[in-house]
């Protein structure tokens, strides 16, 4: 189902970050980072603890590790929700019109991402790990190739940068489904995006529009969305950012300086032995975009979104 409103990426959010007082104390959370994208995403607000029916305040819940599976309990009475859960987060998750990606509460056994720690037994206080909580969990598995972070993550600008990107991404290509030549401009958009995640992608990509026969849009566009949700689920990799970077690189570096040129790839040298973030360099890409009054390059994901 589409979402109704096609203004913004819509992004469900744990609703503690979002100004509802409902955690386990009935406090709520104000955090700098998450306050600082509200205003740039339709928000849905989710709370699985308070709608499977714990009440505010309640005894707080934790992961623990019992055998082969991982159970939320409550410590203090050995009250198991696991089930309850996990149905909710299935039901809900299948509910929802769509969205574009989840910004969820680190460390909560609900909605933590990677960040919720995870104890041998109930008595035990020294943790096993850290791992998703159930709702978290329960997004990875049904929406695999949706951008998915908690709060502490932000922090890290590489790692907020890519969440912002691939959100924004994803509505996009919501928005260029309507007909063979959005599609095809979406694509012209995100070729050096997606050439820094998988460039056999980017070349199979490039085959099914090459393939599309007039009538058949359909067919083009499932074939099409298969492989765009494949390359969401996939990481950008190091080498291929600094080939896409270089590309862009290579549409300014004759009309910069020595000095100007040097500067730069002295950058993506640093990058390259992780002595600094990429986002740098894609920050003076965009100003050299607009220096030169490139609209090739201001046009491409890569350089605007984020
Ligand atoms: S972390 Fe998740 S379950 Fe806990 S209060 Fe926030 S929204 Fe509710």
């Amino acid at each position: 189902m589409a979402s109704d409103n096609f203004d913004k990426p819509t992004v469900v959010i744990s609703a503690c970050l979002n100004g509802f007082f409902n955690r386990y104390n009935g406090g709520t959370v104000s955090d700098e980072n998450v306050n600082e994208l509200k205003s740039r995403f339709e928000l849905i607000n989710v709370c699985p603890e308070v709608e499977i029916g714990l009440g505010i305040p309640r005894k707080t819940l934790s992961l623990f590790r019992l055998g082969e599976k991982v159970e939320v309990r409550q410590r203090e009475t050995g009250l198991n929700v696991t089930q309850k859960l996990i149905s909710y987060s299935e039901a809900k998750i299948k509910s929802l019109p769509e969205v574009d990606g989840f910004l969820l509460k680190a460390k909560s056994p609900s909605c933590g991402v990677k960040s919720a720690k995870v104890f041998g037994n109930l008595e035990a206080t020294n943790i096993l790990g850290k791992d998703d909580g159930i709702f978290a969990r329960t997004v990875r598995e049904l929406l695999p190739h949706l951008p998915l972070i908690d709060e502490g993550r932000l922090n890290n600008r590489e790692l907020r940068w890519e969440f912002l990107v691939r959100v924004q991404l994803h509505f996009l290509f919501r928005k260029s489904t309507k007909d063979i030549n959005s599609l095809l401009d979406f694509h012209s958009r995100a070729k050096y995006l997606f050439m820094s995640i998988s460039q056999k992608d980017l070349k199979i990509l490039g085959q099914i529009l090459a393939r599309h026969q007039k009538g058949d849009f359909n067919r083009t566009l499932t074939d099409y969305r298969q492989i765009f949700y494949q390359i969401l689920t996939k990481p950008i990799r190091k080498s291929n950012l600094i080939n896409a970077i270089n590309h862009m690189f290579g549409y300014v570096s004759q009309s910069l300086n020595p000095a100007e040129r040097n500067h730069f790839l002295r950058l993506l040298d640093n990058y390259r032995q992780g002595k600094t973030d990429f986002v740098t360099l894609i920050e003076i890409l965009r100003g050299y975009g607009y220096r030169f009054d490139l609209s090739y390059l201001l046009n491409q994901y890569l350089l605007t979104l984020g």
